[in-house]
């Protein structure tokens, strides 16, 4: 944690995501196009208001209904997510339990190994990567993405993805699997191709992803969770997130 940022900063937190994601890229798990990326979160976080909305709270639900009603759910991890959130996604992981494979657009080995290894620290055992055996292709996929590891996210039924590019989604899609995306644009592709997008930042969705896993083990039947899957409408959704922001906007526009 940087201590040069004081606590009572108004954009305190946003402050130190930054300089947690700078970390990552000066540890060499964040690609620097990773960091751009995240300015075009944090643009679609500030008309958000920074908080989790409603339909982000009931998005979070069907996706946890999901990944608990999965036979084979697998948490795809590149650098991004792992700088900011590796606790949460061996929590996460354990809790469902998922398989994690890290899957990089801008791939390298060493940078693998790295992520790998953080994640390592936080508990993570046996994570699948394309440094492990038995490899497989996504079909009509050309980036690095495409190599899958085929007891992850090739056979996975529900893969959950963050800070992902439109053209895999669609292709996990194609293959007949649900995919969940963690993306504060509701208009890019990934969030407008994949079953249940979530409208948030990965630092609040992730914490509250692990207490609504552990209110649906603890309080809830599956008869319960597949109504929350089936009664969930994405595109309502997005267009509901996509509406807060604009509204957010008018209400900025208004003059005093
Ligand atoms: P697409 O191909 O789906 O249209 P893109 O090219 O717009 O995606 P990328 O640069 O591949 O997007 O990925 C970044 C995406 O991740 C953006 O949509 C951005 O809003 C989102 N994002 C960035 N930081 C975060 C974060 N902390 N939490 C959630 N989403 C984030």
């Amino acid at each position: 944690m940087r201590t040069d940022i004081p606590v009572n900063h108004p954009r305190f937190i946003s402050l130190q995501t930054r300089a947690q994601l700078v970390e990552g890229f000066q540890n060499g798990l964040v690609s620097s196009e990773g960091l751009i990326a995240h300015g075009r979160g944090e643009a679609f976080d500030y008309l958000l208001g920074e908080e989790t909305s409603d339909y982000s709270v009931s998005a979070i639900e069907a996706a946890c209904c999901c990944l608990l009603a999965a036979n084979h759910p697998v948490i795809s991890v590149n650098g991004n997510f792992a700088a900011l959130c590796s606790t949460e996604i061996v929590r996460l992981s354990n809790l469902i339990p998922a398989r994690i494979e890290i899957n990089l657009f801008h791939r390298s080995a060493e940078r693998e190994h790295l992520i790998n290894q953080e994640l390592e620290r936080k508990g993570a055992k046996n994570c699948l990567g394309s440094f492990s055996s038995k490899s497989n292709i996504i079909p009509g996929l050309s980036s690095n993405r495409r190599i899958v590891h085929s007891d992850g996210i090739y056979n996975a039924d529900v893969i959950m993805v963050s800070l992902e590019d439109g053209d895999r989604t669609q292709a996990l899609v194609e293959m007949g699997k649900k995919v969940i995306a963690l993306d504060l644009n509701p208009i890019s592709r990934t969030a407008q191709t994949a079953n249940i997008t979530i409208v948030d930042n990965v630092i609040r969705a992730m914490p509250m992803m692990i207490r609504t896993i552990n209110m649906i083990k603890l309080e809830k039947n599956s008869e319960y969770m597949q109504g929350i899957i089936c009664r969930f409408d994405n595109k309502r959704n997005l267009a509901n997130s996509f509406k807060l922001m604009l509204l957010g906007l008018e209400r900025q526009s208004i003059p005093e």
